[in-house]
């Protein structure tokens, strides 16, 4: 029997598109194996959201061929969309499959047989293309479902849009069912994935449309929903996970910056009243919800007035934790071309500044919830003990190693020193 081993970088949404190329491998009567092992195909998802990522991926991709000299290299996702010529390059990467093509590989590969040249399948993506159906979690206690892939929106920092393309939305008829599967394969939580999920469309459905479906229609315990940019986070989206059976308390809305200006020259869509505004909603509806931020440190044009500008508004806001990302220049975009960009070492100190500041919000959030109740799915055994997250994405400890509880769900208490205190088995939320 052939074998096939993956190697994905990047976001939740790539682990997703990964599962579904496995399932068609699989079909297909390939054995997966872990990547490393020797495999007659590896493929390799990429990412290219920070140069870092780039250079991340050429060394998987030497690594996968020094693991397996005699097999067959793939490299997919949005690194290969976006520099297929770079990729190319590599000694051992024998082919190079784009965004519209990663779901066809079968198709548009004639043979995994090694050639003098590198196969290169790779189109333009300016035209619209389809949507394609995407979950993972072969491992994870929490599965990704991927309802939403592109992005219309031209931020000046990102790559995406030309990575992945439009937006474009899966059939609601067809998450609820792919939902239903995840259920049924015992996955105690689905997390609803896609590049820019409040923009979901499809026909007259919206995002809130979905969601209703999947509370009322399926049996998931838990639904979370993984970012949504705050000009398209609306209150109806709010005050539905304040009400609904089995939506988590868990909001991650894009901030990026806390400065107008900066704001305005990333090309958002929103200036930071909405955004507090946003947060003041939710903090009325949930008292208790995690509220996560992605925030960009030294954009092209952020002077220390405008990061110590973001800095404060972050201090003011009750969000429970950040994601810091030092500003990357990505070629093709506004931001690469700005000219006035920021000094990698200046970048580096205001990421470790921020990094303080989200220390100290989870703490003081840990805090908060102390002593309340929650129910926690354990997700994976660690130093003689289980970790697992609360309903509000806090992330617990359980002194007692019990591996029959991963993937349960367990109603616990909450300690300020961040080790839960069980209660026994929860059957729902
Ligand atoms: S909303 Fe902006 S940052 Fe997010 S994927 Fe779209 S263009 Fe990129």
């Amino acid at each position: 029997m052939p074998t096939v081993s993956f190697y994905t970088l990047g976001c939740r949404l790539n682990f997703a598109d990964t599962g579904a190329v496995q399932d068609e491998f699989s079909e297909r009567g390939y054995t997966i194996v872990p990547f490393g092992q020797a495999s007659d195909v590896t493929v390799i998802n990429s990412c290219s959201v920070t140069e870092e990522a780039d250079r991340k991926c050429r060394q998987i991709a030497r690594r996968a061929h020094r693991a397996n000299p005699a097999g067959f290299v793939i490299v997919t996702g949005c690194y290969a969309q976006l520099r297929p010529d770079q990729l190319s390059e590599i000694d051992g990467v024998d082919a190079v499959v784009g965004t519209a093509e990663k779901f066809r590989i079968f198709e548009v590969l004639p043979s995994f047989t090694r050639g003098a040249t590198t196969q290169i399948a790779v189109s333009c993506i300016d035209e619209p293309i389809p949507f394609g159906p995407a979950a993972s979690g072969r491992e994870r206690t929490r599965a990704f479902l991927k309802i939403q892939d592109g992005c219309d929106y031209q931020c000046a920092f990102c790559t995406i849009p030309q990575a992945r393309g439009a937006s474009r939305s899966h059939d609601p008829s067809a998450i609820v069912e792919q939902a239903k599967q995840l259920a049924a394969a015992g996955f105690a939580e689905v997390v609803l994935s896609g590049v820019n999920i409040g923009l979901y469309q499809h026909g007259d459905y919206t995002l809130i449309d979905v969601l209703r479906r999947l509370d009322r229609e399926t049996s998931v315990q838990r639904f979370r929903i993984s970012s949504v940019e705050p000009n398209l986070l609306t209150d109806e989206i709010v005050d539905f996970v304040a009400g609904s059976r089995a939506f988590m308390r868990h909001f991650h809305i894009p901030l990026q910056s806390g400065d107008d200006e900066i704001l305005g020259r990333m090309r958002r869509r929103y200036r930071r009243d909405l955004y507090a505004d946003r947060v003041a909603h939710i903090r009325s509806r949930l008292p208790t919800a995690a509220i996560g931020a992605d925030v960009i440190v030294g954009h092209p044009g952020e002077s220390d007035k405008h990061f110590e500008a973001t800095r404060q508004f972050i201090r003011s806001l009750p969000v429970s934790y950040l994601h810091v990302f030092p500003f990357s220049e990505r070629r093709g975009t506004v931001a690469a071309n700005a000219g006035d960009g920021v000094a990698p070492e200046v970048r580096k100190s205001r990421c470790k500044a921020l990094r303080a500041l989200s220390a100290e919000k989870a703490a003081s959030f840990l805090q908060l919830n102390g002593g309340r109740r929650s129910t926690v799915v354990w997700e994976e055994g660690r130093d003689g003990g289980l970790l697992g997250y609360t309903e509000n994405f806090i992330r617990l400890r359980r002194a007692e190693l019990d591996e029959s509880l991963i993937g349960q769900i367990e109603r616990v208490v909450v300690g300020v020193d961040g080790v839960a205190t069980p209660l026994g088995a929860a059957t729902t939320v």
